[in-house]
């Protein structure tokens, strides 16, 4: 991971006055992380020693009144430059300075007075998305991604950090504030996942199924996977969890394992009603023989909405799902306009996205022009009350998916 760190806490003399800000914790710190050192006023072409500048009404005015906001925003833009080469999402810039200061700058007086605002660099990297930290609130920052130093242990330790005994509650990622946002599947009869090929979506539905195997044994939950692309989900083939043993690229057999599951379906719904359990729950504490929550993961819906009773399916599922304990994660990197005008989409409560490739894509998520995405596991993802989050999701990697599936392979 790479961090953009003001080059005067690191040791440089860049400071107005040829001094620096050199801080020892922060450097140790770091000793794990690729560091992308800035200054943004040298950057802006201002000299070392120079005039000190605060930030009075939208302008930058140095001590004896010269109007250098244009270098001041040139170094913004320079910098801003760096981190968009560098893939920054994090920055531990300077406290209070008029260039890297976040939430508290210097009020313009020159008497060491602290006010509300944001540098003019800070300003800028918050507005293109990158999170701005200072000397003092990284350490919190870091701890509460619970990632610390170590870039390996992301999505299994998400999973044990938070909810270790909620099987069914997940780690989606982060938010922008550096929050993990968890989701309880219990509640979710379907999750829909928009994107366009690169952005970062398999690696989420990876996300997904490698975070319900950790948290559960192979009893309790059950997955049906179609992937007519042939290329995502074979790699689970032969694990415990998967109802028929392998992922389903075949669409007859893909066809064959959604009538089946549309009898499972029909079969709990109508024993629910009989026995008067209100859902999966109250039926599992009940009962000795236990119903697995079966999650359905599709790759790319696309193909299969077009089959003969898919769309039965889906719909049965949006509606009962969260009550009988079946789950759709539905995929697609084609967003079809006929997704909205039929209302299939208006069922799912949950809808993500990994790109705006298309107008209809931003409408149906609500979604203001400046929230834009960068891809690389970038998403917004609206819930239940309608509110709009953007987050980071986990990486999962390929040895983690090949060692995970190793271990949870049937013996044949
Ligand atoms: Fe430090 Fe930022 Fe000021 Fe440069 S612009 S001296 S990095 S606080």
């Amino acid at each position: 991971m790479k961090v953009m760190v003001s080059a005067c806490l690191l040791g440089d003399n860049v400071r107005y006055d040829g001094n620096n800000n050199y801080n020892q914790e922060l450097i140790d710190f770091l000793k794990d992380y690729e560091v992308i050192k800035i200054c943004p006023e040298t950057l802006g072409g201002l000299k070392t020693p120079r005039v000190p500048a605060e930030i009075h009404e939208d302008k930058v005015i140095n001590y004896d009144g010269t109007d250098v906001t244009k270098e001041f925003m040139d170094g913004a833009l320079k910098t801003l430059e760096i981190a968009l080469e560098n893939d920054i999402k994090v920055a531990i810039l300077k406290r209070n300075s008029p260039s890297c200061g976040a939430n508290y700058i210097y009020d313009g007086t020159f008497t060491h007075t602290v006010t509300n605002g944001d540098g003019i660099t800070t300003k800028l990297l918050k507005e293109n998305g990158i999170v701005i930290l200072n000397e003092d609130n990284y350490k919190e920052y870091f701890k509460k991604r619970g990632i610390k130093n170590n870039e390996k242990a992301k999505i299994k330790e998400l999973c044990d950090l938070k909810y270790k005994n909620k099987g069914l509650v997940l780690p989606l990622g982060w938010t922008m504030d550096g929050n993990i946002y968890y989701k309880n599947f219990r509640r979710i009869s379907g999750l829909f996942i928009a994107g366009s090929t690169g952005t970062g979506k398999s690696v989420f539905i990876d996300d997904l199924i490698v975070s319900l195997m950790y948290k559960n044994k192979e009893d309790d939950v059950k997955f049906i996977m179609l992937d007519p692309k042939r290329m995502e989900l074979g790699e689970y083939d032969g694990i415990k969890y998967l109802l028929s043993g392998k992922s389903h690229s075949n669409l007859k057999k893909g066809y064959d394992m959604l009538i089946f599951l549309l009898k499972v379906l029909e079969s709990r719904i109508n024993t629910l009603n009989k026995g008067n359990y209100f859902s999966i729950e109250s039926y599992n504490q009940e009962n000795e023989e236990k119903w697995p929550h079966i999650f359905l993961f599709v790759d790319e819906g696309s193909k299969i909405i077009k089959m003969k009773d898919a769309y039965l399916v889906f719909n049965k599922i949006l509606d009962y799902g969260s009550r009988i304990g079946i789950h759709l994660i539905y995929a697609t990197n084609a967003y079809l306009k006929n997704y909205s005008t039929s209302g299939f989409i208006d069922k799912f409560k949950y809808r993500m996205t990994f790109d705006l490739a298309s107008i209809e894509q931003a409408e149906f998520m609500n979604i203001e022009k400046s929230s834009w995405l960068k891809g690389n596991g970038e998403a917004l993802i609206k819930g239940r009350s309608g509110d709009v989050y953007k987050i980071q999701a986990p990486l999962v990697t390929d040895e983690e998916i090949q060692e995970i599936v190793s271990s949870n392979k049937n013996s044949e």
